[in-house]
């Protein structure tokens, strides 16, 4: 059931810490972003139905990295650097930003973007940021709001009513919208697969085909959401 379990099969193929090292041959990408420890492993194995798919993400030498792994229908799911690690050097946090950043504005494969947030401490500043890197209207976005099993249902839905309130500031003219998720209870698992399967269904859905700016590899966008961080 390829179609309504996207992500089912999907198996690790590289890792890129460069602009250079990522995958060619135009397959249509989701890419998967999170802050560390949000949940987003968790989500990724929980809609692969493998436990030990994103933990290779964790071993050392791997986490400032873009994990790809293939689905089963060609398409990629790419695993971006967990971000917000008060421990990690100046040095490299600024690295994997300006990766970050660049690849969420420039990245033309990339046909959806899924944003993991903790529910119980959605819509932090690097959350924000993260949004704002992309360049408006450019992908859809939809935000799981993973451990949703530690609130309890009245929670669930004021974080719920407040991250959909809070949204649109993104101004996505496509969709950018945001549900519950647990990766223990698998709340939200078909909702999260529906959204997917609809990104990779095919080119009517993918992301404008409009250039953006620095798709040559000038483009001052990310840079300047950079500066402003
Ligand atoms: P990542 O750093 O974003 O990849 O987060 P992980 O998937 O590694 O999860 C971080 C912690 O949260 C781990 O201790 C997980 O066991 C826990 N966790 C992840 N998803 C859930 C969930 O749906 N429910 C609960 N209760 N805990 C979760």
């Amino acid at each position: 059931m390829e179609s309504t379990e996207p992500l089912r099969y999907a198996e690790f193929v590289t890792t890129a810490a460069e602009w250079r090292q990522l995958p060619t041959g135009g397959a249509p990408e989701i890419a998967f972003a999170g802050r560390s420890n949000a949940g987003k492993s968790s989500a990724i194995n929980a809609l692969a139905r493998r436990k030990g798919l994103a933990f290779a993400s964790k071993t050392p030498g791997r986490t400032q990295h873009i994990n790809f792994f293939r689905l089963r229908s060609g398409a990629l799911l790419a695993d971006l650097p967990g971000y917000g690690y008060a421990e990690v050097p100046v040095s490299t946090r600024r690295h994997w930003q300006q990766f970050l950043a660049r690849y969420l504005a420039e990245r033309a494969p990339l046909v959806g973007l899924v944003l993991i947030m903790d529910a119980r401490h959605p819509m932090t500043a690097l959350d924000q940021r993260t949004l704002e890197w992309i360049l408006p209207g450019r992908l859809p976005i939809h935000v799981l709001l993973a451990k949703s099993d530690k609130l309890n249902r009245a929670e669930q839905q004021r974080t719920l009513d407040r991250v959909r309130r809070a949204l649109p500031e993104y101004g996505a003219a496509l969709h950018i919208g945001a549900q519950l998720f647990s990766a223990t209870t698998q709340q939200g698992l078909a909702e999260a697969e529906g959204v997917i399967a609809s990104w990779l269904v095919g080119p009517s859905t993918a992301a404008p085909q409009k250039k953006g700016p620095g798709v040559k590899g000038s483009d001052p966008g990310p840079k300047n959401a950079l500066r402003s961080a």
